[in-house]
């Protein structure tokens, strides 16, 4: 059985609450309270007026070319590459969580490992904890096991990487993957990181799925895509949600090598046909619009201002420790020092700001961190210092461990 997403879970937990008439601030969730720009809508409805059979008929099973070939070229300039990423190297999906899984299921159920043994349902997929929980439950999914390895704190090099080898037949490993910044901790790999990252690839003969989601929204000046150190092997994964703040639209895509985006193909093709057209043609307006890139621009600044409101806010808060994310909208905190008494665990606590002080956090150990809360700043800063002072007093009603 396929275990719901429990981000979805609290999601659904704060709708029933606010249905209930109780006013939850919602710290819990991973989406911009930004809207998509009005370009976007203007566009889109300028579209729907003239645009005919071409949103009334289903796309290419890749999506729309215009669309691919603008991905393709942005990308090219991304990874500093002339020409190699072409409008076939890009597929558009439903959302990038669609894209992650279709690549998934393209690299693992292919019936057979690598030395052609029919019927394997032991392919291991290695995951950098803590991660998006999403990772492990799309590789249950796809029927292949996802192999941790604890990358909390530690700086990624080839022997981190190597300790799964030890504890996981290195020839049933298919891909790792890694998500950059990163949900939930905002990490952002070094560019040597993403070397060893590349490095134990090649070594093991892996594919690398990188989830580059929360690309324009850091801190910090990135380093080039890892796919600029191994183009042969990596499948990016992007969307259009946290980017242009177009979470319900559902649009994202992968860049990847054309046998893997051949393989994506077919599997979109015998389940979801394509993307809508609808919202593809948003997408390619987003892309082409400098005003939504304008805005985006501004949001990414917003969250800039938010983190350091929230890191003065949460600094005021005794026996908690964090770093500043370097990218996306989360702070990943330790709460040890809080778990005691009634409150044992992560999920207690969460349980228990959200009793006590509406506010809805994530527990740590949905991305496999049992010590930490994850806290999103994509909410107004009026809210955000808000839910912050409350919970400094709720945490505060609870004695500490010595
Ligand atoms: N990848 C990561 C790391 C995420 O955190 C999320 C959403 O929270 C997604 C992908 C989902 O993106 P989409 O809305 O495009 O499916």
């Amino acid at each position: 059985m396929t275990n719901k997403s429990p981000l979805a879970a609290i999601l659904n937990k704060v709708k029933k609450a606010e249905e209930e008439g109780k006013k939850v601030i919602n710290l819990a969730v991973g989406e911009p309270d930004f809207g998509a720009s009005e370009s976007v809508k203007f566009e889109l409805s300028e579209k729907l007026k003239s645009g005919g059979k071409a949103i009334d008929a289903y796309t290419e099973t890749l999506g729309i070319e215009p669309l691919r070939r603008a991905i393709a070229e942005r990308f090219n300039k991304e990874c500093g590459s002339e020409a190699r990423w072409r409008s076939s190297s890009v597929i558009l999906t439903p959302g990038a969580k669609f894209a992650l899984f279709a690549a998934i299921y393209a690299l693992v159920n292919t019936n057979a490992d690598k030395n052609g043994v029919l019927g394997n349902d032991k392919l291991g997929v290695v995951i950098l904890n803590p991660a998006w929980p999403t990772f492990s439950a799309q590789v249950k999914l796809a029927g292949a096991s996802p192999v941790f390895v604890d990358t909390m704190n530690k700086k990624i090099d080839l022997k981190l990487l190597e300790s799964v080898v030890e504890k996981y037949p290195p020839e049933l490993l298919k891909a790792i993957i890694i998500n950059s910044p990163s949900n939930p901790t905002g990490r952002v790999l070094k560019a040597g990181e993403l070397e060893a990252v590349s490095d134990f690839a090649k070594k093991y003969d892996l594919w690398i799925i990188s989830d580059e989601i929360y690309r324009r929204i850091s801190y910090i000046k990135l380093p080039s895509p890892i796919a600029r150190f191994a183009p042969e092997k990596a499948i990016t994964i992007g969307g259009f949600s946290k980017e242009y703040a177009m979470t319900g639209w559902r649009l994202g895509y992968a860049i990847a090598p054309e046998e893997i985006i051949s393989e994506m193909e077919a599997y979109q093709s015998q389940t979801i046909t394509c993307a809508s057209s609808i919202v593809q043609y948003a997408g390619l307006a987003a892309l082409e619009s400098d005003e939504a890139n304008k805005e985006a621009e501004k949001m990414a600044k917003e969250f800039t201002s938010r983190r350091e409101i929230a890191a003065a806010k949460l600094s005021e808060i005794p026996g908690i420790s964090f770093s500043k994310p370097d990218g996306a909208f989360y702070f990943f905190i330790n709460v040890r020092e809080y778990l005691t008494g009634e409150i044992k665990t992560v999920e207690n606590l969460a349980d228990y700001l959200f009793e006590k002080s509406e506010v809805a956090i994530a527990p740590g150990s949905v991305f496999g961190a049992s010590d930490y809360i994850r806290l999103s700043f994509a909410v107004s800063r009026g809210d955000l210092e808000k839910a912050i002072e409350k919970i400094k007093i709720a945490l505060g009603k609870i004695k500490k461990k010595d």
